[in-house]
């Protein structure tokens, strides 16, 4: 049994407009020690399966299983939730004041949150675990700067305080929402390599949520592709990268800054994302997509291995796609794909 265990997760809410059907069936694990990649645009549903886990989701219409440690988050009590969250679950977010209140000193919050979870450590130990905190996330001088308002420090600087903050309970399972999208392209660089070293040296599970393909390149180990609230493709990150089927994830990966040398000619997927009160036919993707044939508007495609480069299918590579499986690379312009 994996850390985390979501299975066939489904989540609506009910608005003046009708009901918002935000993830319609998503299933994914994490381990320690690994990273997923849950990658889509906005309204995907990736920051609401996540959110959905840790009870965030007020007012939320919640249906399917989320075992950690084989316990389901889904149906705990709020108490129960609470201790869990920041202590065995800890959350990242784009905006480092959502979690640092910007009238006490950034020491000060790391010290709470430490005792909150775990009253018998003293003010003076959590104060010195503070510090290293602060100086394992880059901070300079955190001897010091612990005693900064958040305000005091750059965008960077509470970002890495937030990542302290989350790493100070030494938590099994990090949960990180375009923590990065804020910052420019060098600082943000910086942060997903602290990212992905602290994860190791932690040896904690790492879900990184993020509408840019890009910035997991390098970082996950899995990676789901999110679209209208579904899945639409999950695999290893090589795979992902070198043999994307789905072509909503190849829209992705051309739409990458500086991708295949192709910076000026960056590619953004035509169309707009779909309504998630009424979500197209068949395929959710159908009326962007430059591949689409008649079944795709009346029959809804479900995750299906695809084939791998040797002619064998790939269990851990499925795409929810009509196109055969064999179609591995090929461009809209193949028209026989065309009917
Ligand atoms: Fe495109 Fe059809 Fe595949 Fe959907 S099922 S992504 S419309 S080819
Ligand atoms: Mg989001």
């Amino acid at each position: 049994m994996s850390l985390l265990e979501v299975h066939d997760l489904k989540v609506s809410f009910d608005t003046s407009d009708g009901v918002v059907k935000a993830v319609r069936g998503v299933s994914f694990s994490v381990d320690r020690g690994q990273t997923l990649g849950i990658v889509g645009e906005s309204g995907s549903g990736k920051s609401v399966s996540t959110q959905t886990l840790l009870g965030l989701t007020a007012g939320a219409r919640i249906e399917g299983r989320a075992l950690f440690e084989g316990q389901d988050l889904l149906t705990m009590s709020d108490e129960q939730l609470r201790r869990i969250r920041g202590k065995e679950i800890a959350m990242i977010f784009q905006d480092p004041l959502s979690s640092l209140h910007p009238l006490y000193k950034v020491g000060r919050q790391i010290v709470e949150m430490i005792r909150q979870h775990e009253p018998e450590v003293t003010k003076a130990q959590a104060r010195k675990r503070a510090v290293e905190l602060l100086g394992m996330v880059g901070i300079p001088q955190p001897d010091q700067r612990v005693d900064d308002f958040p305000h005091q420090f750059s965008g960077g600087m509470r970002q890495r305080a937030m990542i302290a903050m989350a790493l100070a309970l030494n938590p099994k399972l990090i949960v990180a929402d375009e923590p990065t999208t804020a910052l420019d392209a060098t600082v943000q660089a910086q942060i997903l390599d602290l990212m992905l070293r602290l994860q190791r040296e932690f040896d904690s599970a790492l879900i990184m949520i993020t509408h840019d393909l890009g910035v997991i390149a390098d970082l996950a180990d899995d990676v789901l592709v999110m679209y209208g609230g579904k899945p639409v493709e999950f695999a290893d990150r090589r795979t992902l990268y070198y043999r994307p089927h789905h072509p909503y994830t190849k829209g992705l990966l051309e739409s990458i800054p500086g991708s295949s040398g192709a910076k000026d000619r960056l590619k953004p997927i035509p169309g707009q994302p779909p309504s998630l009160i009424n979500p197209p036919t068949g395929c959710t993707f159908h009326p962007r997509c430059a591949y689409i044939m008649d079944r795709c508007v009346t029959d809804e495609p479900q995750l299906r291995p695809v084939l791998d480069g040797d002619g064998g299918t790939d269990p851990n590579h499925r795409s929810a796609c009509w196109l055969p499986v064999e179609a591995v690379g090929l461009k809209p312009e193949a028209e026989e794909l065309r009917r």
